[in-house]
C-alpha cells in the first residue's frame, strides 16, 4: 500500500479517517499534537496504544527532514538551516530574532521557475513544490532545533508560494490552527512575484495575513529586464491584482523593492514609485541587494536619496534590515553553494 502524508492533513480530515479506520474521533486531536510537536514516528505517540500505532504506520508516513547545515550568525543570532528532505532534495529556513519576536522565513518549493536576475533561487530552476507538511517542518523543525518559539512567519524563502497555491494554503491552515503551533494570521507574511489570477484566488479566502509584492521595478520596462514573470503580467495587471486584494480583504499590501545600483534607483523611479504606493495604500519595503554569485547587479548607492524623495512624495517606506549578513542568510545562497 502507498502511504500517504499525515501531516498535511488538517484535524477534520485525519478524525474521518480515523472513523474510517473504525476508531474514536478523539483520537485525531492527540496525533494531531503529538504531529505539531515535531515527533518523527508513531512510536512515540505514547497515549495511542501499539495497534493504532501499528496501524497508522501501514497508512501514513510522517516527513522529518534532516539538518544538513546550520550556521549562527555572530552579529545577531540569525540561525540558517539547510534541511535535507526526505527524497535528497534540500531547502532553506532562517531564524531572525527581533524585539517583538522569532520570524522563520521559509520556503515553498525546491527550486524556483520564475528566473529572476538578481534571485539565487532562480538559478537551479525548480524542481519540486513542497508538501504543506515539508513547509511546515521548517517552522517545527526550527524551534525543535533551536528550543525558539517561533512567533512570526514569512513565505520569502526558496520558491514562489503562488506557483504552489493549494500547498501553501494548506500550510496555512494547519500552522494557524488552534490546536497546533497556533501563529497568528497577522503574524505571516507571504511574498510574491505577482500572479494575478493567483493574488484573486488568495483574495477570495480572504485571511487576515500579510501580502508583500516584490515589485522591483516601477515601469514595465524596468520590470522585464528583471523579472521574466512581467512579460505574462504586465506591471499595470499585477497593480490591478493587489487593488482587488485590497478592496477584499482591507490588508495593506506591502511593496518590496530591492534596490539595484544604476537599474531601478533613479529619481524618476522613487517618484514613479510613490504613485504606485500611494494609490494602492501600500507600504513599501526598500531592501539593499544582496549580491549573488555570478550576477552583474550591484546594491545601490542612493539608497538615503531614493528614501528622502519618497518620504517627500508622502510614500511610506522602511528599510529592511539586514540581518545575519555574516552567514550568508538572504536569498537561497546556502543551498546554491551545498549543490555547486
Ligand atoms: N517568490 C517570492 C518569494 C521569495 S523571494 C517573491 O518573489 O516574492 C523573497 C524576496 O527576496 C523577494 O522580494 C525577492 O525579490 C527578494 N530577493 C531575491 N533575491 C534578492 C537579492 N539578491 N537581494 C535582495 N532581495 C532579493
Amino acid at each position: 500500500m502507498n502511504r500517504s502524508d499525515i501531516k498535511s492533513m488538517l484535524p477534520d480530515e485525519l478524525e474521518a479517517a480515523l472513523v474510517e479506520m473504525g476508531e474514536p474521533r478523539f483520537r485525531a486531536g492527540q496525533i494531531f499534537t503529538w504531529l505539531m510537536r515535531g515527533v518523527t514516528d508513531f512510536s512515540s505517540m505514547t497515549n495511542i496504544g501499539k495497534s493504532l500505532q501499528m496501524k497508522l504506520d501501514e497508512r501514513y508516513y510522517i516527513t522529518s527532514p534532516e539538518i544538513l547545515r546550520k550556521q549562527v550568525s555572530e552579529e545577531d543570532g540569525t540561525i540558517k538551516y539547510l534541511w535535507k528532505l526526505m527524497d535528497g532534495s534540500a531547502v532553506e529556513s532562517v531564524l531572525m530574532h527581533y524585539k517583538h519576536g522569532s520570524t522563520v522565513c521559509v520556503s515553498s518549493q525546491v527550486g524556483c521557475r520564475m528566473g529572476c536576475a538578481f534571485c539565487a533561487s532562480a538559478q537551479g530552476g525548480w524542481v519540486r513544490n513542497l508538501s504543506s507538511s515539508e513547509i511546515l517542518d521548517q517552522v517545527l523543525f526550527t524551534e525543535k532545533d533551536s528550543g525558539t518559539r517561533v512567533s512570526n512567519i514569512v513565505m520569502m524563502g526558496i520558491g514562489e508560494p503562488l506557483d504552489n497555491f493549494d500547498n501553501v494554503i494548506r500550510f496555512i491552515e494547519l500552522v494557524t490552527h488552534p490546536d497546533g503551533i497556533n501563529i497568528g494570521m497577522r503574524h505571516i507574511s507571504l511574498s510574491t512575484c505577482g500572479l494575478p489570477e493567483k493574488i484573486d484566488k488568495l483574495g477570495d479566502y480572504n485571511l487576515q495575513l500579510t501580502l508583500s509584492l516584490s515589485l522591483h521595478a516601477p515601469d514595465d520596462e524596468t520590470r522585464l529586464g528583471l523579472m521574466p514573470v512581467n512579460r505574462r503580467y504586465p506591471t499595470q495587471e499585477v497593480l490591478d491584482a493587489c487593488t482587488r486584494y485590497y478592496e477584499k480583504t482591507g490588508r495593506r499590501i506591502s511593496i518590496e523593492y530591492a534596490l539595484i545600483d544604476g537599474v531601478n534607483d533613479s529619481n524618476e523611479q522613487a517618484e514613479m514609485l510613490a504613485r504606485i504606493a500611494l494609490s494602492l495604500c501600500a507600504h513599501i519595503n526598500l531592501i539593499p541587494l544582496n549580491n549573488v554569485d555570478g550576477s552583474p547587479l550591484r546594491p545601490s548607492r542612493r539608497l538615503k536619496q531614493f528614501v528622502s524623495l519618497l518620504k517627500e512624495k508622502g510614500a511610506n517606506v522602511t528599510v529592511r534590515r539586514r540581518l545575519g549578513g555574516d552567514i550568508e542568510a538572504a536569498c537561497g545562497q546556502l543551498r546554491k553553494k551545498a549543490s555547486g
